[in-house]
């Protein structure tokens, strides 16, 4: 059993208490972690609000540096990584189309760097004999990171690089299912950067509580579910902390009628199912026109069927287990209502028979709005297509689901797409694409799935506040 401490002002932390990590693969515990409690994030926090004067005054090519060097630890560190990601969250080393743990380490690398690079400029709105005006941009102080388990890494690393990056310090919380990348990334960026600059504590709910209302922190970075984000920026709300929330989406896609099926199939196949659909992202309805209806939906359930489940440390998995009991669960019980709908399952459709956390990848047609299968976010490999045959009207049901993270329209005609895409009510609208995300482009939901955005400058931006100084001439 391999065991993890928190890290509170550049020194490993132990409580006393630990919980245990399960391997979704096996459902067998294999890593042992610290339990903190809210004494434990008052000392965080303090760290954090000790160290701030001195970061946030280091030159900026040293910060920049030092980011660097924390990118270039992760990629020194990349199999030992790897591995912690797999047996925490399950998903695949390599993983369909390449979406698996070394995505998850090798982009927390990326962003890293990029994120490191970029740069606030001061906007000078006015600069003539009555005055000159300058607008700075100013790290806001302790940054809270609070994480979800489907990308613990990469999630983590797009909270605090740019918190950092600006000149914050930051506690970081990462999910009790997942906590032990997030720890051992800790190790080795709490090495490079000064004490106190990063801070972890583990637990629950009621340290991510505790943590979000605390005096001393000025914003908070949550990822997860829109109930947790609700309640986080309720909490926030008592000391006016600000708050980005990545939350759920329910995202739809909609295929025009001159799609080749052949080619679209396999595409809309890896953007719904990798990571076992367990992505904020993933398109998780699928509309199809009635032309096409049939013959897609038995394109899909054939890859359904064929794809690759196991073990996500056996070579050429493609798809791993649920990560935990209660998203297996929420999975079951949607299945069973799909049933109970009347839904017509051309793949897949019940827990597999072997040890760990296993869906079958399940597609299910014949449903339409109004079905908890297409209402609701499953979280997991199971996914609903649905009949339709007016655009207008697609767009129109799309739009009535309350997410509002991201949506996709498929054609061969990308202006007319692009058009449409735009209709679309959702954070990210793709064009024969979904859920890609990359680090200079801004990405964040709308409605319930949440406000702010990540990534580039306007993600960076976020990390900031704004200090206008007029200089009378
Ligand atoms: P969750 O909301 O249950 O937990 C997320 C984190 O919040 C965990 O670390 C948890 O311990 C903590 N937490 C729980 N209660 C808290 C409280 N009262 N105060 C502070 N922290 C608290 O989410 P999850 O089940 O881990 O993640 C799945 C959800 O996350 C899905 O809905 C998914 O769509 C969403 N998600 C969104 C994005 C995005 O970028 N929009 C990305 C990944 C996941």
């Amino acid at each position: 059993m391999q065991e993890f401490n928190m890290y509170i002002n550049g020194k490993p932390v132990q409580s006393g208490k630990t919980f245990e990590v399960i391997n979704p693969a096996t459902a067998k515990p294999f890593a042992r972690c610290q339990l903190g409690d809210a004494a434990f994030v008052d000392q965080a926090v303090a760290a954090a609000k000790a160290a701030f004067p001195a970061w946030s005054k280091t030159p900026d090519e040293q910060r920049k540096q030092l980011l660097h060097q924390v990118a270039a630890a992760i990629e020194a560190n990349m199999p030992e990584l790897m591995e912690l990601v797999t047996r925490e969250t399950g998903k695949p080393m390599g993983g369909l189309n390449g979406i698996g743990s070394g995505m998850e380490v090798g982009g927390s690398a990326a962003w890293t760097h990029y994120t490191a690079e970029l740069q606030l400029p001061v906007d000078v709105i006015q600069d003539n004999e009555v005055a000159r005006i300058e607008v700075h941009r100013k790290p806001l102080g302790v940054v809270a990171s609070i994480t979800p388990w489907n990308w613990p890494l990469l999630i983590a690393i797009w909270h605090v690089i740019p918190a950092l990056r600006a000149g914050n310090t930051v506690v970081m919380k990462p999910a009790s299912f997942t906590p032990v990348s997030t720890l051992r990334f800790v190790q080795l960026a709490g090495d490079i950067l000064p004490p106190g600059v990063i801070n972890i504590v583990t637990g629950g709910g009621d340290v991510g509580n505790a943590i979000t209302g605390h005096p001393d922190v000025r914003k908070v970075a949550f990822t997860g579910s829109t109930q947790t984000g609700k309640r986080i920026m309720t909490s926030a709300a008592k000391n006016l902390a600000r708050c980005t929330l990545e939350l759920g989406g329910n995202d739809a896609g909609i295929v025009l009628p001159d799609v080749n099926v052949k080619e679209v199939a396999p595409k809309l196949f890896g953007v719904c199912f990798h990571n076992n659909g367990q992505t904020c992202a993933a398109l998780k309805r699928l509309y199809v026109h009635e032309s096409q209806y049939e013959e897609l939906g038995q394109a899909m359930a054939e890859l359904a069927k064929k794809v690759k489940v196991g073990d996500g440390m056996e070579a050429g998995t493609e798809l791993g287990p649920v990560q935990n009991l209660a998203q297996l669960e929420i999975v079951q019980d949607l299945a069973e209502s799909a049933r109970a709908d009347g839904g017509r399952f051309l793949a897949g459709g019940k827990r597999m028979d072997r040890a760990g956390y296993f869906f079958e990848p399940t597609i299910v047609a014949d449903l339409t709005d109004g079905s908890r299968l297409v209402d609701e976010e499953p979280f997991g490999p199971i996914l609903p297509i649905i009949k339709y045959s007016d655009i207008d009207e697609v767009i129109e049901r799309a739009n009535r689901n309350e997410c509002g993270l991201g949506g996709s329209i498929w054609s061969s005609d990308t202006r007319k797409a692009a058009e449409l895409a735009q209709r679309l009510e959702c954070g990210s609208a793709w064009v024969n694409d979904h859920g890609a995300v990359q680090p200079d482009a801004p990405f964040g939901g709308i409605k319930q799935s949440g406000m702010g955005v990540e990534f580039g400058l306007y993600g960076l931006e976020e990390f900031t506040s704004i200090q206008t100084l007029k200089i009378a001439k």
